[in-house]
């Protein structure tokens, strides 16, 4: 009664494989790409290393529940924290506005370049503030509490839940409204791409990072995946990679076997499927076990949109110590389209504090170009002719070179395209559904969701990682991990350990 087949070995596998492990189960990991990661990973071209995935890792901060699951399977172990001081620069007619780590300090900034928002200003900072008690919780999942650990769990929730019923109503666009400065709403209205996005898209990732909960581990992505990926093998478990589950054998309610691409069958007492969403319910369940609450979400994709990047990799000749780690700057119209629109912002992430991630005195940056349903549907199509998607690709990147070129004349030569990573990339390298990242951003119709990740009519399969508690996220995919185990053990009447 104890062999688990874990399909998937993204942070949401590993997780569940580092915990079946713990309480006593034989797993293996199967894995559809040649290493473990899942979106949680970096790649090397032309002597740099891309980072694709943590810009904040919210759980960095001591003594928190969530640092302590981080530490727990292995993510953080001896690793040094880098605490950017703001979590990012926007540049806006003439002005940079600053989202700084220090609360009193982005507040006092945005009174010099708006002393006419102050209420608005001071509301926001407060709002934000009250934030800072909020800790991401990481114990029990709802549903395996008792009455009175639900009532203590909402008890706590209780600020957290005024906050978000004021600001779950309201859009970013209506937030930066509030704004009289031109140059302040211009700058919250970019926090995320137009539409009708909650303003707790921006009032949750501020909270944490000036809490001082989120910041950044060195070494990146791919070095905390293989730091899970060690601990997991030296607890016993198995890894089987490039190897893609694409058939599953089911007898009455009853998984029997998974197969891979290659042939090769696993038998367990238990599946666990911590892989995307939509690849489970409608390529390996063929649409045999439909799920209401994921149907009504990809169905419909206005009120529950899906979002992509296109993801840009560029080389520079240089340092860049002196500018913000992550700055947006303001760009004249770039054809490349966002949500059927021109782009008109670009998002530079640049590691200047890795220095192992280039060759001496060089720089790596990172731009991020966010991609919506009707591109994502064009790069699908364009997938089809390799030589038109290859020369795409090249496009977008030399476009943004020009436009680095435009922003930062001096660096001008002294830049080289390394890599251009689209919708597509994610949806090959990790059957990520057109190509998401993340799960359904919220919208002010879109209803939150939390899965327990039981597929309806199957005994022995459950689903776990980021889709069961969208938008995602890193934090959601070690959570949920971790979740799927302490409901396994419940099933099997055994007794949880974390240790
Ligand atoms: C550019 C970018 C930036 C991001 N930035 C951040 C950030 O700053 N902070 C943050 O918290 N999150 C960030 N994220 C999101 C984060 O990467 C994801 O939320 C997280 O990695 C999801 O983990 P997961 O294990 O749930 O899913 P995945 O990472 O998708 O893992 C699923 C795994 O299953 C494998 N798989 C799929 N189908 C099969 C199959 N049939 N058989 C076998 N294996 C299969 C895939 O190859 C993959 O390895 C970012 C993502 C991207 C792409």
């Amino acid at each position: 009664m104890n062999k688990v087949v874990i399909i998937g070995g993204g942070v949401a596998g590993l997780s569940a494989g580092i915990f079946a492990q713990k309480n006593g189960f034989e797993s293996i990991i199967l894995e559809k790409h040649h290493t473990v990661g899942g979106e949680c990973t970096g790649w090397d071209r032309q002597g740099y290393h891309i980072d694709g995935c943590i810009h904040w890792l919210v759980g960095t901060k001591e003594g928190t529940p969530l640092r302590q699951l981080w530490d727990a399977v292995g993510a953080l172990d001896g690793v040094e924290i880098y605490h950017p001081e703001s979590f990012m620069a926007v540049e806006m007619e003439g002005e940079t506005v600053h989202f700084y780590r220090d609360l009193d300090r982005m507040k006092s900034s945005w009174l010099e370049i708006a002393p006419e928002d102050r209420d608005a200003i001071e509301e926001l900072c407060e709002d934000i503030r009250k934030l800072h008690h909020f800790t991401m919780p990481a114990g029990k999942p709802m549903d395996l509490m008792n009455l009175l650990e639900k009532m203590k769990f909402l008890l706590s929730m209780k600020d957290v839940g005024r906050l978000m019923q004021k600001y779950d109503k309201i859009s970013i666009g209506d937030l930066a409204d509030k704004f009289k400065n031109p140059v302040l709403r211009g700058t919250i209205a970019s926090f995320m791409p137009e539409g009708d996005y909650s303003a707790t898209s921006l009032l949750f990732p501020l909270g944490t990072f000036t809490g001082g909960q989120s910041s950044i581990p060195v070494g990146g992505s791919r070095a905390l995946s293989l730091r899970m990926e060690e601990r997991y093998l030296s607890l016993g478990g198995k890894i089987e990679t490039s190897c893609e589950v694409v058939d599953v054998e089911i007898q009455g309610k009853t998984v029997r076997e998974v197969t891979c691409q290659k042939g090769k069958s696993f038998q367990a007492d238990h599946y666990i499927a911590a892989c995307d969403a939509h690849v489970v319910y409608e390529k390996l369940l063929k649409g045999n076990y439909p799920d209401r609450e994921f149907i009504k979400r990809f169905d419909d994709p206005q009120t529950y949109p899906l979002a992509s990047n296109i993801y840009v990799g560029v080389g520079y000749e240089g340092r860049m110590e002196d500018i913000p780690r992550t700055l947006k700057f303001s760009v004249d119209a770039l054809p490349i389209r966002q949500n059927r629109k021109e782009t008109e912002h670009l998002q530079m992430t640049h590691y200047a504090y890795e220095p192992d991630f280039a060759p001496e005195g060089h720089t790596v940056i990172t731009f991020a170009i966010n991609q919506f349903q009707p591109e994502m549907d064009e790069w699908k199509e364009l997938m089809k002719d390799q030589e038109a998607y290859q020369r795409e690709k090249d496009r977008i990147g030399e476009l943004v070179i020009q436009a680095m070129e435009v922003r930062f004349p001096y660096m001008a030569g002294k830049m080289a395209l390394l890599d251009v990573a689209t919708p597509q990339t994610y949806q090959r390298y990790c059957n990520a559904y057109q190509g998401a990242f993340m799960g359904f951003w919220p919208t002010l119709s879109g209803k939150s969701m939390t899965h327990t990740g039981r597929i309806k009519g199957l005994d022995n399969m459950m689903l776990s990682g980021q889709w069961l508690q969208p938008p995602g996220g890193l934090p959601i995919a070690v959570i949920t991990g971790k979740d799927t185990i302490m409901r396994l053990c419940k099933k099997v009447g055994q007794e949880w350990s974390r240790a």
